[in-house]
């Protein structure tokens, strides 16, 4: 059975992903060499397209948007509102942009869309009674925030010398490999929290609530409970003990907070008004956890712990049929 007759994707997407979905060959025994170079520098691959556009808005970021780190060693309202202003601008542009391009002015209609629905509900169970409105509120208030706060005390450590901080003319090498390294280091720890939000306890009290989200979109990415947020950011605490410069701790923090942004956009491929189609990245990977919750677990599939651990689901029946065995096992539906 197919993934549209099987109910799981949109049955008016006129391409489905492709499945099984493939896993990058980074940690791959026998290593594969040629394989490994293609996914790297080839497109789409680990640097294209979206890494390369993270890379270099970090970049803008630290130069352009980022206060001077002697103006930073001090708790000031003022350049700490600067911090805040520029994450709540980045994260409309981007979650706003993406959800006004796919969902009003519906630039490509239902074309290689997952949903079943469009992520608008009206229903009692959301905030305001409105799945987007709910998912803007608890993105602008809480996500922007919790991101903010753990910038803003992280800058503030490397401007007072708490953290040590890599000199990029003294270890350029070391530099660009830990800058390359980093989307790599989110998958691995995306992974471990996300799998710890399942655990009943933290499921219950926090995590459902970004699953309240069956039907993705844009914002339903950083919709989360503040306490889901405070672990979710987690990873710039890395910096803290890895000898890393600001703009590492930029980086990786910025993508943690505007990557879910795409990784929900709810379709796969991105279709221009010339009809040239262009990949957006794996999202057929993530939208199977929103539609089965006990598998892909990870971000990207990049470090495949999915795969090692046995929650991985490649989209095909085989799985699907795996998955709904299990869901009746531990449901009883
Ligand atoms: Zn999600
Ligand atoms: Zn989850």
């Amino acid at each position: 059975m197919s993934d549209i007759a099987a109910g799981v994707i949109s049955s008016r997407g006129d391409t489905p992903p492709a499945t099984p979905i493939a896993t990058p060959p980074v940690f791959v025994w026998p290593p594969r060499p040629v394989a490994l170079a293609k996914f790297l520098f080839g497109y789409p691959g680990y640097f294209l397209p979206l890494n390369v556009l993270y890379m270099g808005l970090a970049i803008l970021t630290w130069f352009a948007f980022t206060p001077a780190l002697s103006r930073m060693a001090a708790f000031h309202w003022d350049w700490i509102a600067i911090i805040y202003g520029r994450n709540l601008a980045l994260t409309v542009l981007v979650f706003g942009g993406l959800h006004y391009r796919f969902y009003i002015q519906k630039a490509q209609g239902t074309r290689y869309m997952l949903n079943r629905r469009e992520p608008t509900v009206s229903h009692r169970r959301f905030l305001f009674g409105n799945q987007v409105r709910e998912n803007v509120f608890w993105t602008a208030i809480s996500g922007v925030g919790i991101w903010t706060a753990y910038e803003v005390v992280t800058l503030w450590a490397f401007a007072n010398g708490t953290i040590p901080m890599l000199n990029w003319e003294a270890h350029p090498v070391y530099f660009v490999l830990l800058f390359c390294a980093i989307p790599i280091i989110r998958d691995a720890h995306f992974y471990l929290i996300h799998r710890l939000l399942h655990y009943p306890f933290l499921y219950k009290r926090y995590h459902s609530l970004h699953h309240k989200n069956t039907d993705i979109g844009p914002w339903s990415g950083m919709s989360m409970h503040p306490v889901e947020h405070v672990i979710y950011f987690s990873g710039i605490l890395l910096h803290w003990v890895l000898l890393s410069h600001p703009l590492h701790a930029i980086f990786h923090i910025q993508t943690t907070g505007l990557a879910p942004a795409i990784g929900h956009v709810g379709f796969h491929k991105l279709l221009t008004k010339r009809d040239n189609v262009y990949s957006i990245g794996q999202r057929y990977f993530h939208f199977l956890h929103h539609r089965y919750f006990e598998c892909n677990y990870g971000g990207d599939g990049t470090v495949p712990l999915d795969k090692w651990f046995g929650s991985f689901h490649d989209g095909t029946p085989e799985s699907h049929d795996t998955m709904r065995l299990r869901r009746s096992r531990v449901h009883g539906v």
